[in-house]
C-alpha cells in the first residue's frame, strides 16, 4: 500500500524551515508547493496533472528528450526544448537537465553496467518549467518534473546534478528493490536515492571519496534563506546528518530512533535515512578510493538482490550488504562494512 509513491526532492521539514524565514509576499508560491508535495507524498493522483496515455518508450543507448511546460501544470508538456544529440539551447534549466540526466545515465552504464533506469534502456524525459513558482522537482514513475524554484529562496533544482540523481534512483529502486516508501524500508529507499546522488556528483567531479564535500543540494539555497553564503549549508549531511541547515531533524544513530507515526514523514523516511547515509560514508570514507569501486558496488549488488524484500528493515539491508561485500570482496571488506553498521547501532552484537 506504500508504493507507487511519487517522490520530491525538497521535504516537507525544508518547506516548514522556508516558510518561518520568507516574507508574508513569497509566502503564497511555497504553500501552493507543499500543498502539492502533502499530495504527492501520499499519491493523490488527481492533484498533479500528466498526460495519461504517456511512455517514453526504450532505446539501446543514452535517448534524452527535455519538454517545457511553459509553466502549466499539464506534462510532458507540448512543447520539446532538447533532444539527444541537439546542440545546446537559449534555456539554461533545459541545459543543464540535459547534461545531468546524461552524466547519471554514463555513472549507471560505466560503473554497473546499467541500461537506464530500469535496465531496459528507458528513455529520459524531463520537463522543465512545471506550474508556476513551483519549489520542487520529482520523478512521477517514468519522467523528471522540475519547477523553477522561488527566487532568493530556492534555486533552481536542475543546478544540482545530485538532485537529478537522487530522484532518478528512485525510479531504479522502483524497479528493483520497490522499497515500500514508510517506516525504515522508506528511510532506505531514501537513503539509497541520497547515497547513488551523492556518487554521481563525485563522479561528475571526478572526486574520491575523501575530496567530497558529501553534502545533497548544496547550493539549493537561496541568499534570503543562506545569508551568509555558506558553503556547507544544504538539505543533508552524510557526515553529519542533523546539521545540513538550521533545522534538519536527521539522526545518525539508532540510540536516537524512535517510531514516530506515518502521517509525520511516511514514518521518518527523511529523518532515519540519515542513518544508513552515515553508514554508507562511514564506509567509503574508510576504504578510500573513489567512493563506488567498492561501498557503491556493495550498495548496488544489495540493491539489485533478489534477497532484498521490500519491506526490508535496516537490519535485513545491513546484513545483505555484509553478505555481498563478502562475496565480492572477502573477508577484510566485509569486516569493515560490519564496523560501519556498528558506529551508527545497527548490526549490534
Ligand atoms: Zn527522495
Amino acid at each position: 500500500m506504500f508504493n507507487n509513491k511519487i517522490s520530491s526532492i525538497i521535504t516537507i521539514k525544508v518547506f516548514e524551515y522556508i516558510l518561518n524565514h520568507c516574507e508574508n509576499k513569497d509566502k503564497i508560491s511555497l504553500i501552493k508547493t507543499l500543498d502539492h508535495t502533502y499530495h504527492l507524498m501520499n499519491n493523490y493522483s488527481n492533484i498533479h496533472h500528466p498526460l495519461m496515455i504517456y511512455n517514453p518508450g526504450n532505446d539501446s543507448k543514452l535517448n534524452r528528450t527535455i519538454y517545457d511546460t511553459e509553466n502549466t501544470d499539464i506534462y510532458p508538456g507540448q512543447k520539446i526544448i532538447r533532444i539527444e544529440n541537439s546542440p545546446e539551447c537559449k534555456d539554461i534549466a533545459a541545459n543543464e537537465a540535459y547534461n545531468n540526466l546524461g552524466k547519471t545515465y554514463c555513472f549507471y552504464k560505466e560503473i554497473f553496467g546499467r541500461n537506464s533506469i530500469d535496465n531496459k534502456g528507458l528513455n529520459l524525459v524531463a520537463t522543465i518549467h512545471y506550474s508556476e513558482s513551483y519549489a520542487n522537482a520529482f520523478w512521477d514513475n517514468n519522467q523528471m518534473v522540475f519547477g523553477d524554484g522561488i527566487k532568493l529562496y530556492l534555486n533552481r533544482f536542475t543546478s544540482c546534478i545530485d538532485i537529478i540523481a537522487h530522484e532518478l534512483t528512485h525510479g531504479v529502486t522502483q524497479y528493483e528493490a520497490n522499497l515500500d516508501y514508510a517506516y525504515q524500508s522508506g528511510a532506505l529507499n531514501e537513503s539509497i536515492s541520497d547515497v547513488f546522488g551523492i556518487m554521481v556528483k563525485q563522479f561528475a567531479n571526478n572526486q574520491k571519496a575523501n575530496e567530497s564535500d558529501w553534502l545533497i543540494g548544496q547550493g539549493i539555497f537561496g541568499s534570503k534563506i543562506n545569508i551568509h553564503n555558506d558553503p556547507n549549508m544544504a538539505m543533508r549531511s552524510f557526515k553529519h546528518p542533523g546539521t545540513a541547515y538550521p533545522e534538519d531533524e536527521q539522526i545518525d544513530h539508532m540510540d536516537k530512533y524512535e517510531d514516530i507515526p506515518f502521517s509525520k514523514d511516511n514514518g521518518g523516511v527523511h529523518k532515519y535515512s540519515g542513518i544508513p547515509n552515515k553508514a554508507f560514508y562511514l564506509l567509503a570514507t574508510a576504504l578510500g578510493g573513489y567512493s563506488w569501486e567498492r561501498a557503491g558496488k556493495i550498495w548496488y549488488e544489495t540493491l539489485t538482490d533478489n534477497r532484498l524484500s521490500n519491506k526490508a528493515n535496516f537490519d535485513d539491508f545491513a546484513k545483505l550488504t555484509c553478505d555481498n561485500a563478502q562475496r565480492l570482496f572477502g573477508k577484510s571488506i566485509s569486516d569493515v562494512v560490519i564496523y560501519a553498521w556498528n558506529q551508527v547501532g545497527v548490526l549490534g552484537q
